[in-house]
């Protein structure tokens, strides 16, 4: 491996996971069960979603009026194409959904929230303000001002963008984009920058983009570090290894799905930095709500006091949100995010005439807006408060989700309903937020491995066969999360054992039928999708990785490589490294000792085995992989100093991890050697930034 390989391996790696994959790719509908080995809804699951559609408040029916209104017109076409000829992105994908059936394999309150996601095309929100909403995960929107398009939140990739770019010129009349507000560090909202965002206007000073506070860091932190497995997280939770069908991949929640293209990422020329700051651009008077903490570590709402509209990023759609999303993250703040809300009403709710979002559809009228944010502020904080209350009482994170109930007042309001975040999960993730994984029992302190303690349990048990009868027994009678419970410690404890892994993929499938939250739907669905067929690698389409090393610091790539380096790979290695990038005047000691590799920025140590030199802008070259270290020398653009042998050592450190690592047992051959890295495959499967 050559000395400059460590740096471009890790920007490999890098750019896999901030890379937006063929996530829902074209599959078109399927009236059968796409699986040979599928079921259909058994009679426990059917007799669930009859009593759902009795109880329901199926008669409100507000969210269709909201959802449609202002609706100026579709496009002639249904499918956006990728600059590398892929399908950027289909709506008939979901086609099922607009023929007016009942599906039983689809919770009715998921299926409703599926059908309000299916509106396509451009919309007014009030004179002055549009939305292109079905073209994406998210929405777009534009505000006119004096002489061009304020456009908010442009998508996840360039294409898509784009298309609703020129779609809102074409129906409304040819501006210029003057400005670009970037609500919040999740791909969904800035990928598709590059498709709004004229190169030459921007240079020019002509154009603005602007963020909230950390939102350059948050954009790239928060996929960097756990990135290769939330990507692999993602997949189950958002179903992207499911089809499009009534047995699959229905909607989510916030949105149909993620576009697949070229994802984007372009520094901010205005930091939104005050708790409330005032802008004016092209004549828009824009007032900014900074809301760190809340649905991302950077996020903030927009005043429109011209326009008397609200827009509530991504701090009020219609579902409840993450506070923990599974793909993993940090876990958020159920409270803060309520406070938010409500500081929102009170200084602008009185004002509003309309409220609009990045997902989900605008609300009109004083009273409407303030139902909706009073019943999403007392959602957070009663999850919050509630959740708490419960957990001084003693009931812990592993039994929260059966205990918490949201107040019967909210359960009867649909934008409060479970869908992306549900309660089941989300209540765990208030209590780990406070008290972390452990329950206080020992025994569940340090724990035996599942693959260690289930042959123990199932020997016990009396052995496979007693086990299948009694998870037929328990599924005959619709006891899937008791039959789960056991089938569970048998495809452990005999991961080839498929007639086992078949019953429990019929258990999964009957349970992602009956939830009404798509994230654990598309988890459970995916489950049994493995467990079947085994570990099936979506080929991921590769996009332009450039912005995301530019907007890398140094220092966070150096932290980057010790989780990268397989630490029992460098046993016995000591070495110090100084680096230093003269053209930002940057410089970090990088230490190896004790098998760890440390970053202080800073410094220089007297006593470096090697010491580089070399700007931040060839750097990037090498971090993007365009470039090799020992081109940039001969180039006299880098300067090595000392033992450069310790580059080699690094380098042999570095491992490629999987990135269709197994989640359930036996659903993937074990590969005996690490795959061999070619760091110019062009093939190499490139895979998906988890958005939200
Ligand atoms: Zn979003």
């Amino acid at each position: 491996m050559k000395p400059s390989s460590a740096f471009q391996l890790s920007v490999q790696v890098l750019t896999a996971v901030i890379m937006l994959g063929e996530v829902n790719g074209a599959r078109g509908q399927e009236p059968q069960h796409f699986s040979p080995k599928g079921k259909m809804p058994s009679k426990f699951t059917i007799e669930l979603q009859e009593q759902q559609r009795r109880v329901l408040p199926f008669n409100d029916k507000r969210d269709f009026e909201e959802a449609k209104r202002g609706f100026i017109a579709a496009p002639p076409y249904r499918k956006i194409m990728n600059d590398k000829g892929g399908v950027a992105w289909d709506i008939d994908n979901w086609s099922f959904l607009l023929k007016g059936e009942d599906y039983d394999s689809i919770h009715p309150s998921l299926q409703r929230q599926a059908l309000l996601n299916m509106e396509y095309g451009l919309f007014e929100v009030v004179p002055g303000i549009y939305q292109v909403r079905g073209f994406d995960l998210a929405n777009i929107s534009f505000v006119k001002g004096k002489t061009g398009w304020v456009v908010i939140d442009p998508l996840t990739v360039k294409e898509t963008s784009r298309a609703a770019l020129k779609f809102v010129n074409e129906k409304i009349g040819q501006r210029p984009v003057v400005a670009v507000i970037i609500s919040h560090s999740h791909a969904d909202h800035f990928g598709g920058i590059r498709g709004v965002v004229d190169d030459a206007a921007l240079a020019a000073g002509k154009l603005q983009i602007i963020a909230p506070k950390g939102f350059m860091e948050e954009s790239i932190q928060e996929n960097l570090f756990g990135g290769n497995a939330m990507t692999r997280r993602k997949s189950y939770t958002y179903g992207d290894l499911l089809p499009n069908s009534p047995y699959g991949q229905v909607d989510a929640s916030i949105g149909k799905g993620v576009a697949s293209g070229d994802v984007g990422i372009m520094p901010p020329t205005k930091v939104i930095n005050d708790p409330i700051e005032e802008i004016t651009i092209d004549g828009v008077r824009m007032v900014f709500q900074n809301t760190p903490g809340t649905e991302a570590p950077a996020e903030m709402n927009t005043w429109l006091p011209d326009f008397k509209a609200f827009w509530a990023a991504e701090n009020i759609v219609g579902s409840l949100h993450n506070i923990l999303t599974l793909r993993g993250a940090p876990v958020r703040d159920a409270l803060a995010w309520s406070k938010y809300i409500n500081e929102a009403m009170y200084r602008f709710g009185d004002e509003a005439e309309v409220m609009f979002a990045s997902h989900s559809w605008p609300r009109w009228g004083r009273d409407r807006i303030r139902e909706v944010m009073c019943d999403q502020r007392d959602m957070y904080a009663n999850l919050n408060n509630q959740v708490m209350h419960l957990a001084n009482t003693g009931v812990t994170i592993n039994q929260i989700q059966n205990v918490y109930q949201p107040p019967q007042t909210l359960q009867k309001v649909w934008y409060d309903r479970g869908y992306h975040g549900s309660y089941q999960h989300n209540s765990r993730a208030v209590i780990q937020r406070y008290f972390g994984f452990w329950d206080g029992n020992p025994a569940t302190l340090v724990p035996l491995s599942p693959e260690d303690s289930a042959p123990l349990y199932v020997e016990m048990m009396g052995g496979s066969a007693k086990i299948m009868a009694k998870a037929k027994e328990l599924n005959d009678q619709g006891k899937y999360r008791y039959s789960m419970e056991i089938l569970n410690k048998l495809v452990y404890a005999e991961p080839h054992n498929q007639p086992a892994k078949d019953l429990l993929a019929d258990t999964y499938e009957q349970l992602g039928y009956q939830y009404e939250s798509p994230s654990l739907r598309n988890s459970f669905l995916s489950g049994a999708k493995e467990l079947r067929d085994g570990v099936i690698p979506v080929k991921a389409a590769k996009a332009g990785s450039t912005d995301f090393v530019r907007g890398t610091s140094t220092e966070l790539f150096l932290d980057y490589l010790g989780i990268q380096m397989d630490s029992r790979k460098a046993e016995g290695m000591k070495f110090k490294i100084n680096l230093s990038t003269p053209d930002n005047g940057e410089k970090f000691v990088v230490e190896m000792s004790n098998a760890t590799l440390t970053t202080i920025a800073g410094y220089q140590a007297t006593d470096a085995d090697l010491s580089i030199t070399i700007n931040r802008s060839d750097l990037e070259d090498l971090m993007i992989g365009s470039s090799k270290l020992a081109d940039k020398v001969a180039a006299g653009k880098a300067r090595l100093e000392g033992n450069s042998q310790v580059l080699a050592q690094l380098a042999s450190t570095m491992v490629q991890w999987d990135n269709w690592f197994e989640i359930l047992p036996g659903t993937k051959q074990k590969v005996a050697e690490q795959p061999k890295l070619d760091l110019f495959d062009d093939d190499d499967p490139f895979v998906v930034e988890p958005p939200n």
